[in-house]
């Protein structure tokens, strides 16, 4: 109780304490990944268990159709999750989410991608088409981590991160609670957000959905107590970051919830589904936060994702200052403009 009175009071200072902003996720290319996450229902290593198929990459049209319900329905960022390990030889397929940022983005909504490892070249590229903010999680600890995923290393999820981050794009980073992991290991997720160059403009607790057929399917659902611990830890260490709560919500009571609104988390996800696991309709969603007295955050009303959006803007027009002024006519203007 005293640790989720320490969070709440540094939430006051940091956010609005009645936003919660309301998130909708489409997976946009289901299945047939490479990767090996334990805990995951579209690791190709686990389909035949699973008995989740495969499907190609979804079209443009269908994203935005979805898009725009999910506006209509108060959720102000649109995230697109795609299950591959990169996007190497996936040039078509990457051009195709070049769109779905753009067209996302026309709706004045906040967007995001999760689409595995990114290269600077990529991060590039999404900033251009308008991507708000880059999904990638470091899951857990490093130290716990190879008991999770063995095809990717802890580090090459920071280069991605720092890919992100160099190009403009805001971060989204958290984990999973529930891996099997102990509490020094869920301490240990959130000392290593700490320690980037810049706190992870989000921070996603996601509370482990045991899914049949997975390495993790006999795992117990993580208590409540765990759950708010690890989101009032996460909100005093990364006081401007907005931690959302994310899969797994829907098996915590509505008090539960609110308790965790307490302690620090201001997003949710909320509309037809997650990626693979249920989750709470936006109907519903709506009326639990009118009855504690909450209410959906705008897009870009977050205090960071407005500053990284006029960040990168902002550097342009100082290089396009330095650059004027150092060619000859630049600097021609500049002395007549200094007699
Ligand atoms: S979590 Fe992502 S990277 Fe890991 S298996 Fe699932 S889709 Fe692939």
């Amino acid at each position: 109780m005293e640790l989720i009175f320490r969070a709440a009071t540094v939430h006051r200072l940091n956010h609005p304490p009645d936003q919660v902003q309301l998130c909708t996720l489409l997976n946009i290319k289901t299945g047939g990944c490479s990767e090996d996450c334990s805990y995951c229902a579209q690791s190709s290593r686990h389909a035949d268990k699973v008995g989740l198929k495969a499907e190609k990459l979804t079209d443009v049209e269908t994203v935005l159709v979805e898009a725009r319900k999910a506006k209509a329905n108060g959720s102000t960022r649109f995230c697109m999750g795609a299950a591959w390990r990169d996007m190497s030889g996936r040039k078509r397929g990457f051009e195709r989410i070049l769109k779905m940022v753009q067209g996302v983005r026309a709706l004045d909504m906040e967007v995001c991608t999760t689409l595995g490892m990114l290269t600077p070249e990529q991060a590039a590229q999404l900033k251009q088409a308008g991507l708000t903010a880059y999904n990638h999680n470091l899951d857990t600890s490093r130290e716990y981590y190879p008991k999770v995923i063995t095809t990717r290393k802890f580090d090459e999820r920071l280069d991605t991160i720092e890919a992100v981050r160099e190009a403009g794009i805001s971060v989204c980073s958290g984990g999973i609670i529930g891996l099997g992991e102990n509490d020094g290991d869920r301490v240990g997720l959130i000392w290593e957000m700490s320690q980037l160059p810049e706190a992870p403009e989000s921070f996603p607790v996601n509370a482990l959905v045991a899914i049949p057929g997975t390495p993790l399917e006999a795992n117990e659902r993580v208590t409540v107590q765990e759950l708010l611990r690890t989101i009032a830890t996460a909100r005093i260490v990364l006081p401007t970051s907005i931690i959302r709560f994310a899969a797994g919500r829907i098996s915590y009571t509505e008090t539960e919830q609110a308790m965790a609104f307490m302690a620090g988390a201001n997003a949710v996800f909320t509309g037809e589904r997650m990626l693979t696991t249920p989750t709470s309709g936006w109907d519903e969603d709506h009326a639990m936060l009118a009855r504690w007295g909450l209410k959906g955050m705008g897009s870009f009303e977050s205090t960071t994702v407005r500053m990284k959006e006029n960040q990168k803007a902002l550097e342009a027009t100082e290089e396009r200052k330095a650059a004027a002024a150092a060619s000859p006519v630049g600097a021609g203007a500049a002395a007549e403009a200094s007699a």
